[in-house]
């Protein structure tokens, strides 16, 4: 088999840029999946009981880009669907992003205005005029007391450091609502797949030009794949940069997370979607994907979030070292884009992507070479 186009990993930036190049270039296209799946983290699928679950984490799809929205609405229905995250704290469960119904139980207090909230906040925030560390950011923006109840212990949680050991870009602007807006996002457009996403992905390979071949790592078994298919005329990569290049600059630090997955003889087992838990607990975060999904089933499967150094590469760690790294294997990258190989998506670009930025970059990619 000969091919025009090899594409590594089924995730995003993948079957974005195999669906253009099939349909749009009519070009022969491979793609290939270390994993048994396509979808990348996306992917979802019914778990013992038959409950629709995600395999990497709860993903919920919200975005402004028009371009993106319109694409991908080739591939999939959409749910209407508005997110709205609640944190435990204090025993209570109190919305995240703060706002004022937050601060209204934490504190006891019955404010009802937008100009009661903005005095709450100018009374109880500090002015650092040049914010340094992640706490800075968070004395600025929501004050110490709200700081020490609801950010402190989660992003030691989140990151194995306290906010004052993080540079300030890492925790960035904490969103803070001065009404009852509670929302967790605040795109143009929102939603659920009709059929969850990795129908999304399927429809976008179903495509007489593309082969998928899973279960095969394009850094392992390189050279026997090379051998069938002979040199493809475009290389798109989208795992990890440092693995591409033999780690020969160094390895880039990566967080990940453990799922705990439980299937519960009742029909719902907590009140919200997502229920954070900064303080007393060792897991980040329980979700109940049938609330989001709206599937009836009379069980139900949660999953608890354990943050952890081990297992699959979820959260590039921007400290300076890592970044200085990764602008040597960026440097890399563009060199190689000549000879028709670029390196697209989370891994590649060493950066979190929400799904929104990973299908606009690889569709921006592609508007940039498929021609
Ligand atoms: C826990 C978690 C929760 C998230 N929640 C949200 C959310 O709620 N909303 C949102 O917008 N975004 C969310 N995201 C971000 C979203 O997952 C990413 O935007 C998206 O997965 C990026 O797609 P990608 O194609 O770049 O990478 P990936 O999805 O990681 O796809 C890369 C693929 O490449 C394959 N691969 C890697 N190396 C090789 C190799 N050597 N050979 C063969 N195949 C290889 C991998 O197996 C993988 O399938 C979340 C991410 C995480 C980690």
């Amino acid at each position: 088999m000969s091919v025009d186009v090899l594409v590594v990993g089924a995730g995003i930036s993948g079957c974005v840029l195999a669906e253009r190049f099939a349909s749009v270039a009519n070009k022969r296209v491979l793609v290939i999946d270390r994993r048994g799946h396509v979808g990348g983290n996306c992917y979802d699928c019914l778990d013992e009981a038959g409950i629709l679950i995600p395999m990497y984490g709860p993903h919920m799809f919200h975005t402004s880009y028009e371009d993106v929205w319109q694409y991908l609405g080739r591939f999939t229905q959409w749910w209407p669907y508005t997110h709205r995250v609640k944190s435990y704290v204090d025993g209570m469960l109190v919305p995240v992003p703060v706002n004022i119904e937050t601060v209204n139980r934490l504190f006891g207090l019955g404010m009802s205005s937008e100009e009661e909230m903005l005095n709450w906040l100018r009374d109880n925030t500090q002015e650092i005029k040049e914010p340094k560390t992640s706490e800075d950011v968070a004395l600025t923006r929501v004050g110490r007391a709200l700081y020490e109840k609801m950010f402190k212990n989660y992003t030691w949680k989140q990151w194995d450091r306290w906010p004052s050991q993080l540079d300030a870009s890492l925790l960035g602007r904490i969103p803070v609502r001065t009404n009852f807006d509670d929302g967790y996002f605040s795109d143009r457009y929102e939603g659920v797949p009709a059929q969850g996403y990795t129908t999304i992905f399927q429809n976008m390979l179903d495509h007489k030009n593309i082969t998928i071949m899973l279960n095969v790592d394009y850094l392992t078994d390189r050279e026997a794949l090379l051998r069938d298919i002979g040199q493809s005329k475009a290389l798109i990569f989208t795992g990890r940069i440092d693995a591409f290049f033999d780690y020969r600059f160094g390895r880039l630090q990566y967080r990940s997370l453990e799922f705990e997955y439980e299937t519960l003889d009742m029909e719902y087992f907590q009140s919200n979607v997502v229920i954070n838990y900064p303080n007393e607990h060792r897991y980040m975060r329980v979700t109940e994907p049938k609330r989001y999904t709206g599937q009836r089933h009379p069980r139900t499967t949660i999953i608890r979030e354990y943050p952890t150094w081990e297992g699959d590469p979820y959260y590039p760690v921007p400290s300076q070292d890592n970044l200085d790294t990764y602008m040597l294997y960026e440097q890399a990258a563009k060199a190689l884009e000549k000879d028709g190989i670029y390196l697209i998506g989370r891994l590649a670009n060493y950066k979190h992507l929400n799904m929104d930025q990973a299908f606009k970059n690889a569709l921006d990619l592609f508007a940039r070479i498929g021609g």
